[in-house]
């Protein structure tokens, strides 16, 4: 055929305990799907094995059927299965009940739940006769499937299979993803600067040999601002100004903020120390002033404000709208935003909105309804928040840390890094991790905002035209399958 070198398809097999948007808690639920998406289209066979948590959004799994059952670990398993975004999903049920406690995390024995869970879906594919030529495995959570693997199934029918392993976050279960790491026949994390980051970990460095970074990417079809049905109107680059101006107007709307043209700023995160707490919560008081002067003299207020500023005066800060969502794991942060947030409505204060709770459709509605999306993550493996803004055409405003350090390049210090990668600059960044580094960041965007709107328009349009896809994510990871192969 010409020189045209056929791949043969792999088999690929994720186990994992998070899958968006059936059982989604952060990146790591994205990533499952979309990666997997993008594998299939390249018409390999992708299949994912999944806990059949009593909390799944059922609506978004078609043809749901019960397969049959096997025996293991003392209890009986009940194979399900189904499709999930045109995936392949095979999702298991022990009878023992570890699966059915109304959450994906959250209770006491998650390592031994997940762990048990791992066991089990090995197990499947050992009784089920499944050979998948790479078994891709997930953070501390499926961290598990690489030494259970070793230990005890490749010896039995499963020779020709390599396990690939993922660290999301470093942060969560150190102690196991180095455990994995040493177990896997290929390592991988999200971005390249977090690779580097952590390369001196002792859970990483003993490995590094066979540790890659890939960027994560984005699901075009998932996130699309042209067929997305939580906003008023579809648009494309084409016609981002429109688009975007509508879906500000019904995201104002929503959220009781006073219809106006001023720059908004969007906050999409878990509330975690991770996530950049106290910058988040200065980018909300920031909207407290108005070029200088604090506006608000209510007491509550006045004392958060002058508590977590003294020493820190802002000055001439141009107006803004802020809206946050974002939850928190921990009761006691999700109390302190609750109290902020009481105290910002209760005091009619209308430039700044905190939603706190999850919310997808919310979430379109923002990205695309916001001018700028502030992402000030202390540490961030990768980062979604700031390529699916760009996607909607909202400009990133990031910490210079991780996979934001390396999809986000400033637009006044980052041309020439920002041309190596073959893009134009995209965004702003800061360093630092005190208000003023958020600070030099959000008066440039902002300023920049009220100083030329049509080139504002024109860095819209840019961000919304750049790849930030799985098309070539995707493509590496192949590779990398494949070296795993011949290891
Ligand atoms: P992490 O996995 O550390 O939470 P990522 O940036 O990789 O961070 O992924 C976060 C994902 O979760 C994004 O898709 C973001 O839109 C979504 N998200 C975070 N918080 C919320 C929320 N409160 N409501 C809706 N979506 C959210």
């Amino acid at each position: 055929l010409g020189g045209i070198v056929k791949e043969p398809p792999m088999h690929i097999v994720h186990i994992a305990v998070e899958m968006a948007p059936i059982a989604k808690v952060g990146g790591l639920g994205d990533v499952v799907t979309s990666l997997s998406r993008a594998v299939q289209d390249l018409n390999h066979n992708v299949n994912i094995i999944l806990p059949k948590y009593d909390c799944l959004k059922l609506s978004h799994v078609k043809d749901l059927h019960y397969q049959r059952s096997y025996s293991w670990g003392g209890t009986e398993v009940k194979v399900w299965f189904g499709k999930v975004e045109g995936l392949s999903v095979y999702f298991l049920e022990p009878q023992n009940g570890i699966v059915w406690k109304g959450c994906v995390y959250g209770c006491n024995n998650d390592a031994e739940r997940f762990g048990f869970f791992c066991h089990s879906a090995l197990e499947f594919l050992h009784q089920g006769g499944l050979q998948p030529d790479i078994i891709h495995c997930h953070d501390w959570s499926s961290a598990p499937v690489a030494w259970l693997f070793k230990d005890q199934y490749m010896h039995y029918g499963l020779s020709k299979t390599r396990v690939v392993f993922t660290i999301h976050n470093l942060e969560f279960g150190a102690h196991f993803i180095g455990k994995a790491m040493q177990y896997a026949d290929k390592a991988t994390t999200v971005s390249h600067t977090y690779a580097k980051e952590v390369a001196g970990n002792p859970a990483v460095a003993p490995n590094l040999h066979k540790f890659h970074g890939i960027l994560n990417g984005i699901d075009l079809d998932i996130w699309d601002p042209y067929n997305d049905k939580f906003l008023p109107i579809p648009y494309t680059s084409e016609n981002v100004v429109e688009g975007k101006r509508a879906a500000k107007e019904a995201l104002q709307q929503r959220l009781g903020l006073k219809k106006s043209d001023l720059p908004v700023v969007g906050i999409i995160s878990r509330l975690t120390h991770q996530k950049g707490i106290h910058l988040i919560k200065h980018a909300i008081l920031r909207t407290l002033e108005r070029n200088g002067q604090p506006e608000f003299h209510g007491s509550d207020i006045d004392v958060i404000l002058h508590r977590t500023f003294l020493g820190h005066p802002f000055s001439c800060i141009l107006e803004m709208n802020v809206v946050l969502l974002g939850s928190a794991p921990d009761p006691r942060i999700q109390n302190d935003f609750v109290n902020l947030a009481n105290q910002l409505h209760s005091s009619h204060w209308d430039r700044a909105r905190l939603v706190l709770t999850y919310d997808e459709p919310l979430s379109h509605l923002i990205y695309a309804g916001a001018d700028f999306v502030l992402v000030p993550s202390i540490f961030e493996p990768c980062g979604l928040t700031q390529l699916t803004a760009m996607r909607y055409g909202s400009i990133p405003v990031v910490r210079k840390t991780g996979g934001l350090y390396d999809t986000v390049f400033d637009v006044d210090h980052d041309k020439a890094r920002a041309e190596a990668q073959g893009l134009e600059p995209n965004g702003f960044n800061f360093d630092g991790a005190d208000s003023g580094g958020v600070d030099y960041a959000l008066n440039r965007a902002i300023s920049a905002w009220y100083d030329g709107r049509d080139w504002f328009y024109s860095l819209c349009k840019r961000v919304m035209e750049q790849d930030w896809s799985w098309n070539r994510p995707a493509l590496d990871y192949m590779e990398l399958y494949h070296a795993a192969k011949k290891y």
